[in-house]
């Protein structure tokens, strides 16, 4: 299991560094699982990790994830156990690293660690700062998970702060987060939490019951940071309501916890709580000498609010012991320590809030300028619409102008239009044209047997009919009730002919459909061709003309235009 850097020494080729790269990722992961259960383990393999992905096989291309990753992971573990200068180093050695590699939710985890630093060391408008950071941070990002860890620890920097109001509306949040994501550590750490607050607040009742919620899930899923804490906060309350056993049992499973797992903190604070138990039995000795202990964790982890309550221990001690010089003397010890760190957190608390407030009008400007663009967006989007909307119906309103709505071909106005090009071209190229009226025969009687209604029918099959014979330039048009215009580019009069001619014999030969009868029509056709400077107007009359004079001849024939 453990990696030895000397194998890896003389790696040469992409697979031996492809496998140290997956080395250095599963010591990561499981050095990440395990830093609220054993972090002493989860130090040496981060240790490893960060060796193995900072030797000679990466010297020419670095393994930035896998460092940046054992770098968070000590950041993480040296928090939880007290190290806070080596923390706060690890932490933005990794952040500088996560941004490097453009790992935006790592940037995020480690601008957080960064803000739990801080407010250890009771940083605490440094804390909101960065936290505040993270957090518009974590808006970004996909899943939930980060943003509600940043929450949590702004609704630690309130609480720290003693503002107990602000802290609960960051914690509601935080838990709906993780009821949401099923996020079972985060419950934990926001129920631990949220038990701080009903102890400053005095509200035994949801006191003891979200201290029960947080034991039973942080034992479930063997958080033994949150189990510690927890149990500490709970035997503090448990003192303070002078259930003296139940108190004793809190400390003794915490220190017992804590001490096994070297979690230092939680070791001094359970050892204050220890000390003040056996002040109450009056066993000074043993009291005495476990103030002793705790005051040097506390000493070594820089922890003013432990220390404070050491000198006190120690100064109710020699009080009882009837020594006052030195009971004095720790009593003085107490109070100037505790002014300096009110004085401190006083202070911290004016900066802290400012720091909340710059940033919330911030986040308040920012949503209002998006509003404004969502605003923006939802006008340019509606106008989009409307001028969509516009262009629709004026190709509607365009082709109801020159569509024939019964028969789909062009109606007069529009066949003159095209009309009128054609001849334009023809005449300007001096190419051939041809024009073609078209007259059905004894159209009325189709009506007059056959109801109006099947009559456009009719009209419509004829229409198809014809339209069969041109072809897709040719261009035709309804000219009137059952006349056709045809106008034939490039087509000269004997090629205009043959048109005329097929047009004639296939309507004359197709059968129709009249609902479930059949019946057949047939045409008078007239022809002429386009020659010198004739106009368009001259060029339909001479159509027309002929078109008659088929109809004079007898119908169902077609007549080429011939001077009069
Ligand atoms: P012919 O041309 O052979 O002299 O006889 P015709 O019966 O076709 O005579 P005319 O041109 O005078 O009449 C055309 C008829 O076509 C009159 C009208 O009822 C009918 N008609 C015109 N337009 C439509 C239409 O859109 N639908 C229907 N059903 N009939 C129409
Ligand atoms: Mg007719
Ligand atoms: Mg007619």
């Amino acid at each position: 299991m453990v990696a030895d850097e000397k194998t890896f020494g003389f790696c040469q080729g992409g697979n031996i560094l492809k496998e140290v790269r997956q080395k250095v990722d599963s010591l990561n992961a499981l050095a990440w699982d395990l830093e609220l259960v054993d972090p002493e383990r989860a130090i040496l393999l981060s240790e490893q990790a960060f060796h193995l992905s900072s030797t000679d096989g990466f010297a020419k291309e670095p393994y930035l994830k896998g460092k940046a990753d054992s770098l968070c992971n000590l950041a993480h573990v040296n928090l939880d156990i007290g190290n806070y200068s080596l923390a706060l180093n690890q932490s933005f050695d990794a952040l500088s690293l996560y941004r490097k590699i453009a790992d935006a939710e790592k940037e995020a985890i480690m601008l957080r660690n960064i803000g739990g630093i801080y407010c250890a060391i009771n940083e605490y408008a440094s804390a909101m700062d960065t936290l505040l950071e993270a957090l518009t941070l974590s808006e970004s990002l996909k899943f939930l998970d980060v943003k509600g860890e940043v929450l949590l620890n702004i609704g630690t920097v309130y609480l720290l702060i003693g503002n107990y109001s602000h802290a609960l509306k960051e914690y509601e949040k935080v838990l709906e987060i993780a009821l949401g994501t099923k996020n079972k550590t985060l419950e934990a750490f926001v129920l631990c939490n949220m038990t701080s607050v009903y102890v400053g607040l005095s509200d035994h009742e949801n006191t003891k019951k979200t201290f029960e919620r947080c034991l039973k899930i942080s034992r479930e899923t063997q958080n033994k940071l949150i189990q510690m804490n927890v149990l500490t906060q709970m035997g503090h309350e448990y003192l303070n309501q002078e259930d003296s056993v139940r108190a004793e049992e809190c400390f003794r499973q915490s220190f017992e916890l804590s001490k096994n797992a070297g979690f230092k903190n939680e070791e001094a604070s359970s050892l204050v709580g220890l000390g003040k138990i056996y002040l109450q039995k009056r066993e000074y000795e043993k009291s005495q000498e476990i103030f002793q202990t705790a005051k040097q964790l506390s000493e070594q982890l820089k922890d003013k609010n432990l220390l404070i309550e050491c000198y006190k221990g120690f100064s109710q001690i020699y009080q009882a012991l009837g020594n006052f010089e030195n009971a004095l003397d720790q009593c003085k010890r107490y109070y100037d320590t505790r002014q300096s760190l009110s004085d401190r957190i006083n202070d911290q608390k004016i900066r802290t809030l400012e720091v909340a407030y710059r940033t919330e009008r911030a986040q308040k400007e920012a949503e209002i300028a998006r509003l404004k663009n969502i605003e923006l967006e939802k006008e340019i989007a509606e106008r989009k619409r409307i001028e969509k909307a516009l262009r629709k119906s004026e190709e509607q309103y365009r082709l109801l102008a020159a569509i024939d709505p019964l028969t789909g071909i062009n109606n007069r106005r529009h066949f003159f239009e095209l009309a009128q090009r054609e001849v334009s071209r023809a005449r300007r190229f001096n190419h051939p044209l041809t024009a073609i009226m078209v007259d059905i025969d004894h159209f009325k009687k189709i009506n007059d047997t056959f109801g109006h209604h099947r009559g456009d029918e009719v009209l419509k099959q004829c229409t198809d009919l014809i339209k069969d014979c041109l072809r897709e330039m040719d261009i035709v048009g309804r000219y009137g009730g059952e006349e056709f215009s045809i106008l034939l580019p490039e087509t000269n009069l004997q090629q205009g002919i043959r048109v005329a001619k097929r047009l004639v014999q296939i309507l004359r030969e197709t059968p129709l459909q009249v609902g479930t009868d059949v019946a057949f029509v047939t045409l008078s056709v007239g022809v002429t061709e386009l020659r010198g400077e004739m106009d368009l107007d001259t060029l339909i009359d001479e159509a027309d003309h002929a078109m008659y004079s088929a109809k004079n001849a007898g119908r169902n024939r077609f007549v080429v235009w011939s001077r009069p």
